[in-house]
């Protein structure tokens, strides 16, 4: 994939940037400032005309933010990237750039749970309407695009069902239609995946998972074409503020230059436990988009250059006391939601339902793990113990 004389990842993280810094300082030094000033009128009037390329008010830029911003771009090879609050603030955002009332959006079905709403809840009280697909196949975007579409949201592979989208063909087919594209890059991360590479136009991203790496920290990034993340500045981050503090770009720069270390960990992580669990006589199917048995692996090889920690898998049961049995079970893996931190976490789909409510059955004993940093024997031995717990099915 690295053909081309772009920076390496290393370069990237550890030095784009930061030369020049006050002192001498190797790490850079954090900004925490709500205003800065100016020595003439002129100089104060060039800013307040120019916002998005002035420091002014840390509502807007902040040099430390535009620091972790430049590495953030240059990562997702894009032109230039925002960081913002939340995840869901990259996600709304960016979406909320390209619709007007009348608009139609397609949205991938599966999407993070609050882009779904967002499109379903929010967006509809302003007249924007919306269709879900399923994704996994071009012709179905093809079939859902109206008149008035105007964009189409992805996120590849969806973070609980793992489906994929062919991030070539849907970015030709809605290119040819004057359609922008929107992908959620979370699972992937810019280190096995750069949707701008396959003309996708803009890449959103929660940082509180891979790109924090430390379950320590919320943040959301929005990459693309200096055009388009220059008019999301203006007519969106600047008037809604989801503004990134200082401190939490400086922890996610920190972070950030772990990622080439952290990635091909949780790939080996999630690919051992995957393919131990798909023997497993105890597991249905297992979900995983780097294992060969996986219905879209040539896919899933073809663009991207390897497979994050998050899977899931099925029990052979549909009995609730089972699923509940082997959660319990498990010693070392946290009962948590959210991912990519260095430490194994397990998900339950049931457990968004409560005790008298039906669960449908492809969710009853839908189970996600995310593989952390740790020792390969001590997870395949904890899954392997809860296990056993569970008694015969
Ligand atoms: C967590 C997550 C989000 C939302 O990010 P926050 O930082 O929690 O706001 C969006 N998309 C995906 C795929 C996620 O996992």
């Amino acid at each position: 994939m690295n053909t081309d004389n772009r920076a390496s990842t290393t370069e990237i993280l550890l030095h784009q940037g930061e030369r020049g810094l006050p002192f001498n300082a190797v790490s850079p030094p954090i900004f925490q400032t709500s205003i800065f000033c100016f020595d003439s009128y002129e100089e104060f009037q060039a800013a307040l005309a120019d916002e998005s390329t002035h420091f002014l008010y840390t509502r807007g830029n902040n040099p430390t933010v535009n620091l972790c911003e430049e590495k953030l771009a240059a990562l997702e090879h894009a032109e230039k990237a925002k960081l913002v609050g939340s995840g869901v603030a990259a996600s709304s955002l960016a979406i909320l750039s390209q619709l007007k009332t009348g608009d139609h959006a397609v949205v991938v079905k599966d999407c993070y749970s609050w882009v779904q709403y967002f499109f379903t809840t929010y967006l509809s009280r302003f007249g924007i309407e919306h269709t879900f697909v399923e994704g996994t196949e071009v012709s179905q975007f093809a079939e859902a695009i109206q008149e008035n579409t105007k964009l189409i949201y992805l996120e590849s592979p969806t973070t609980f069902t793992f489906k994929l989208q062919n991030l070539k063909q849907v970015a030709e087919l809605a290119r040819s239609k004057k359609i922008t594209t929107i992908i959620d890059n979370t699972w992937g991360t810019p280190f096995f995946q750069n949707p701008i590479d396959y003309g996708i136009d803009i890449v959103v991203h929660s940082a509180s998972k891979y790109l924090g790496g430390n379950s320590d920290l919320i943040g959301g990034v929005i990459a693309g074409s200096k055009k388009l993340i220059t008019h999301i500045f203006e007519s969106e981050f600047l008037p809604l503020g989801p503004v990134p503090d200082p401190f939490q770009a400086w922890l996610i720069m920190r972070n950030l230059r772990t990622l080439h270390i952290r990635m091909p960990v949780h790939y080996a992580n999630a690919l051992s436990l995957a393919t131990m669990l798909e023997a497993h006589p105890k597991v249905e199917s297992v979900l995983y988009p780097m294992l060969p048995s996986f219905s879209q692996y040539e896919l899933a090889q073809e663009q991207m250059r390897g497979g994050s920690g998050l899977f899931s898998f099925r029990l052979r049961t549909r009995k609730l006391k089972d699923v509940k049995a082997f959660i319990n079970a498990l010693k070392f893996f946290k009962r948590a939601v959210s991912w990519g931190g260095y430490e194994s976490l397990v998900f339950p789909a049931a457990v968004k339902f409560n005790d008298n409510e039906t669960i449908p059955d492809d969710r009853i004993s839908l189970i996600r793990i995310h593989a952390g940093l740790e020792e390969n024997a001590l997870l395949v031995g904890d899954l392997l113990q809860a296990l056993d717990c569970i008694g015969e099915l």
